[in-house]
Order: C-alpha cells, then structure tokens, then sequence
C-alpha cells in the first residue's frame, strides 16, 4: 500500500513541478511567453538561425499613450486592452514556432523566423492596422502601437535587441502609430 502511495505521490508531484515549469515560462496577465522565456528562446533562435542559415527577426512594440488610457479608464481597463492586444497578435501570428511575448509593462516582444523580412513587415503592419482600427471603448480613446523590426545579421545579441529598441523609440519620436527598421534591416 505504501508503495501505491508513494507511487501516486510522485505523480502528483512531478505534474505540480510540470505545472510550475509552465507557470515560470508565462505572463500571468495575458498569458504570452513571459520575459524570461523570451530571453530563452531568442537565444536558442540565433543559435539555430546559424546553422541553418534562416533568418531570425525580431520586433519590439509599445502601446503608444497606454498611461493615458490607464488615467482615463483605470487599470481595470488597461489588462483587458493589454490582454486584447495580445490576442489580437497571437490570432494573426504565422507560425506555430514563432514566439510573442510580454517584454514588460506595455511592450511586447515577437521573435519571428519569416522567410524574409518583408513578410515579417507585412505582418507587422496587419497587427498595427487591426489594432488601431478596433473600437475599444464607446467614445473611448483609439489604442495604437509604435513598433521596431529588425533582423538577426550575425552580430551580437545584445546589439540586436538594442538596435531593435531604437528603431521602436525613433517611431515614437517620428509620431507614434507607426514601424521603423533597424539601419540593417
Ligand atoms: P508612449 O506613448 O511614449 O509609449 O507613452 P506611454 O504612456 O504608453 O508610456 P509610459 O511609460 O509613460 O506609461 C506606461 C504605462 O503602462 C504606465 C503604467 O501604469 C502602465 N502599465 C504598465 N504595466 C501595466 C499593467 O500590467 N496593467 C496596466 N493596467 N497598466 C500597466
Ligand atoms: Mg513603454
Ligand atoms: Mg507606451
């Protein structure tokens, strides 16, 4: 009898550690990859990308105003339009390995292995569209996103990610609603 027990103990606890697993990886809020899947993922991405010689593009995407829409709304609101923005990018998503995450706050992260990078503008591009044409609230503020693209060229991660960031931050400052590429891309 102990021995059944034991038994059953150890799957529980190996579907509780299983659980976790899953737990550690995801955004409780919109239940995207969380930040640290992320960092996993797109390191094991470039790694792959080198053998295989298939390109690996990366976006950055802010909600533009989202304090604003917190004041007016409240917080409440604001996970429900993050939780929205999120499915409205995970509906439209290519491929099931490509890997969207919450980076933080109100950005997102998508990591993309398109053919090329046109089709990771173009969808880029869907996602902005379809999120500022939604109506989010009756006489509400309208939601858009500013966005950075670029693409893997061997160089370090680190610069990738960066240079990403301020192709994102000069579509803020050249008005907002808007992509920007990488000076490489
Ligand atoms: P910009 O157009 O330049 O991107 O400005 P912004 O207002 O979007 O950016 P700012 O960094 O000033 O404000 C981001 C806001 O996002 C502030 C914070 O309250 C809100 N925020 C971050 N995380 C969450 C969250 O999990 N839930 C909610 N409701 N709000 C969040
Ligand atoms: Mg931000
Ligand atoms: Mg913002």
């Amino acid at each position: 009898r102990n021995q059944t027990e034991l038994a059953a103990l150890r799957d529980e606890l190996t579907s509780i550690n299983h659980t976790l697993q899953l737990m550690a990886l995801a955004d409780g809020l919109t239940g995207l990859a969380n930040r640290r899947q992320f960092d996993l993922f797109l390191s094991q991405s470039l790694k792959a990308s080198a053998i295989s010689q298939k390109p690996v593009s990366l976006i950055m995407l802010d909600i533009d105003f989202f304090k604003r829409y917190n004041d007016f709304y409240g917080h409440v609101a604001g996970d429900t339009c993050l939780r929205t923005v999120g499915e409205i990018i995970q509906k439209l998503k290519l491929r099931n390995n490509d890997l969207i995450a919450r980076y933080g706050g109100e950005e997102f992260a998508v990591i993309f292995t398109a053919e090329h990078i046109a089709e990771s503008a173009a969808l880029l591009e869907l996602w902005r569209i379809n999120v500022a044409n939604r109506t989010w609230r009756e006489e509400g503020l309208h939601v858009t996103f500013s966005a950075g693209l670029g693409e893997w060229h061997m160089e370090t991660l680190d610069h990738l990610v960066s240079s990403v960031d301020e192709a994102l931050y000069r579509a803020k400052r050249q008005g907002k609603n808007r992509i920007e590429r990488t000076s490489e891309a």
